[in-house]
């Protein structure tokens, strides 16, 4: 199965996001009908670790990679990191462009989550992207269905936005379906942070 591992922003913060996107010209192509892949809002998250397909016999693994990768967090003392969304950008070109928002606040502590998490399963053998982590919330794959300047000028409008301020309190195993519209998300397992 297709696993990662992310942490959410609460509904508060997503809500307030998806008022901004509304005022995006992504936004307005999707309200017209354009298949610009806003994400749901409920799918809304920030990747640390992307696992890739991983046997089902191994996922008990999995699981305790991040418990411990969890409880070395809390350890350490660290607060869980206190977050707000603003800024972002746009990833791929042409087919691939996708719109994201950046995260603020205490980064370099979701910088640390990550680390921990990609030093427990590689420990424990077990598979992840290990290119840098590059925290992103997705928000829309508009890919070539939309014009370039346009998407370009969404992610200008992206730096005046500032969403409120909230701990990420969870740290989350999740697993992906592709293949549908739209990729499918399942919680499979949450460990407090
Ligand atoms: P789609 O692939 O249909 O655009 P998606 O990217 O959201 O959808 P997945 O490919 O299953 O769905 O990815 C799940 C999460 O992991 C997403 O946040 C994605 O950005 C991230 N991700 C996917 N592939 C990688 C990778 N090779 N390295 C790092 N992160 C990845
Ligand atoms: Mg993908």
């Amino acid at each position: 199965m297709r696993l990662f591992v992310a942490v959410c922003p609460p509904a508060e913060v997503v809500s307030h996001l998806g008022t901004q996107i509304a005022r995006l010209r992504v936004g307005a192509a999707a309200a017209a009908g354009a298949r610009v892949r806003l994400v749901d809002p409920c799918d809304l998250h920030l990747t640390l670790a992307f696992l890739g397909d991983v046997e089902t016999a191994r996922l008990v693994d999995v699981e305790s990679a991040l418990g411990l990768a969890a409880d070395s967090f809390r350890a350490g003392r660290e607060a869980p990191p206190r977050l707000r969304l603003g800024g972002g950008g746009v990833f791929g070109d042409s087919r691939r462009t996708l719109l994201w928002v950046d995260a603020r606040g205490d980064v370099e502590v979701l910088h640390g989550l990550a680390r921990l998490v990609r030093e427990r399963l590689r420990v424990a053998g077990l598979p992840y992207d290990d290119k840098p982590f590059r925290p992103h919330l997705t928000v829309a794959r508009p890919g070539d269905r939309m014009d370039p300047t346009a998407v370009e000028a969404d992610r200008t409008d992206l730096d005046e936005y500032a969403g409120p301020e909230w701990r990420t309190t969870e740290l989350l195993l999740m697993r992906s379906r592709l293949g549908a519209a739209r990729p499918r998300y399942e919680r499979l397992a949450a460990w407090p942070l």
